[in-house]
């Protein structure tokens, strides 16, 4: 069995584990990243592509800004569309911000070349990673090239998404879920197709959610609402052609309740990284301590305004006529109103983070 040691011992190499792997570095703090795929997996992975400014921004300060700024793409506001009518939101004038595309994939390329610079681990390809002594002496098991590995460590960073085994593993308890299940999900079509508009547009149509996004100059990625049992073969090119083309320029790029996901990764991983360096540097607790705390405030105001996207913009099975003009009447008053706007505006470009 080959055993290793670290300080930092991170799951999962996405937005969250790599961004927690090199904000650790930049404070002198050592880190292991464990991920179950292999690295052009991660590296060609389509997903986010959304980025807020404070994300942006922690980019460039780090070091990780060069491609950054090079390839991305910045967007001043966005567009609502219903019935028939396309609006405006000119996030830029509303609160002086704007956000910029570049896809999630992009990002983590950035990082993985970052941390491999700077002589950091990331095993790839692992398996049957099982966490241990999360109370007590932390240890991270998996097997990689047919060998065992034993990785001891002062803290688990568990980054290994929704589906990881980290979550499971918080000791019962200690882990309270809230959940939400919306009755719909989203078809995602990746296609190499110079954008149709330089913004994104949010539909609202009869037939429910379309997001036109874009993730580069030349490959758009666009949304439909659909099932959540939805059958694949029942959306044939020509049906997804029809829809597009029926719901004008729109289609949906992220569903509204995801395009924080990456953000939300991103500014979590930024509190954990303090309060880490902050207790090997002082052996202050009171950081970490706070560390849910201090996520969960700032989180459940971006669940609302997911949430409040979402319904606003969906067609629900359970949906009346008071509920259709209800829905028209929100974006009708969200489109005339400069307060309405800005609220939009101000939750979009990414609200602070503490
Ligand atoms: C189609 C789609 C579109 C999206 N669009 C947006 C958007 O526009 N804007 C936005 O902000 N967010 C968006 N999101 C959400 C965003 O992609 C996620 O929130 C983000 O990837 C979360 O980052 P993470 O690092 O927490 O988890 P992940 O990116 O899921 O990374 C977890 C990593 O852990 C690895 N792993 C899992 N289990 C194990 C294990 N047992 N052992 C080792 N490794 C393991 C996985 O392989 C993965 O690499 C989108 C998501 C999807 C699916």
């Amino acid at each position: 069995m080959k055993k290793l040691r670290t300080q930092v011992g991170i799951v999962g190499a996405g937005p969250a584990g790599l961004m927690l792997s090199h904000l650790l570095h930049l404070e002198g703090i050592e880190s292991i990243v464990i991920e179950a795929q292999g690295r052009s997996h991660v590296e060609g992975r389509v997903r986010a592509g959304v980025l807020e400014q404070g994300t942006v921004d922690l980019m460039r300060r780090t070091g990780l800004g060069d491609r950054l700024d090079r390839e991305s793409l910045l967007h001043n506001g966005v567009y609502l569309s219903f019935e028939g009518n396309r609006h405006h939101l000119d996030f830029r004038e509303l609160t002086g911000k704007g956000i910029t595309v570049y896809a999630q994939h992009e990002v983590i390329k950035d990082l993985v070349r970052a941390r491999l610079d700077a002589g950091g681990q990331i095993l790839f390809d692992t398996t049957e990673l099982a966490i241990s002594g999360v109370e007590s002496s932390p240890l991270i098991r998996f097997h990689r090239d047919g060998e065992e590995y034993e990785v001891r460590c002062d803290f688990i960073g568990g980054c290994d998404g929704f589906h990881g085994v980290c979550r499971p593993s918080i000791p019962e308890g200690v882990l309270r879920v809230f959940e939400r299940t919306y009755p719909f999900a989203w078809l995602g079509i990746l296609a190499e197709a110079a954008p149709s508009s330089e913004e994104l547009i949010y539909t609202y149509t009869d037939r429910g959610f379309a997001l036109f996004s874009m993730r580069s100059p030349t490959v758009t990625r666009l949304y439909l609402q659909c099932s959540p049992n939805e059958d694949i073969r029942n959306w044939p090119d020509d049906r997804i052609w029809k829809e597009l083309f029926l719901a004008g320029d729109a289609a949906h790029i992220v569903p509204p309740t995801g395009a924080k996901g990456m953000n939300l990764a991103i500014a979590d991983v930024t509190v954990l990284s303090r309060a880490i360096s902050d207790f090997y540097r002082s052996s202050r607790e009171d950081l970490l301590a706070a560390y849910s705390s201090t996520c969960l405030r700032r989180l459940w105001k971006v669940q609302r305004f997911s949430w409040w996207m979402t319904a606003m913009l969906h067609r629900w099975d359970s949906q009346n006529e008071f509920d259709h003009r209800r829905q028209l009447a929100e974006l009708d008053y969200l489109t005339s109103s400069r307060a309405a706007m800005t609220s939009l505006a101000e939750n979009y470009v990414g609200l602070p983070l503490e």
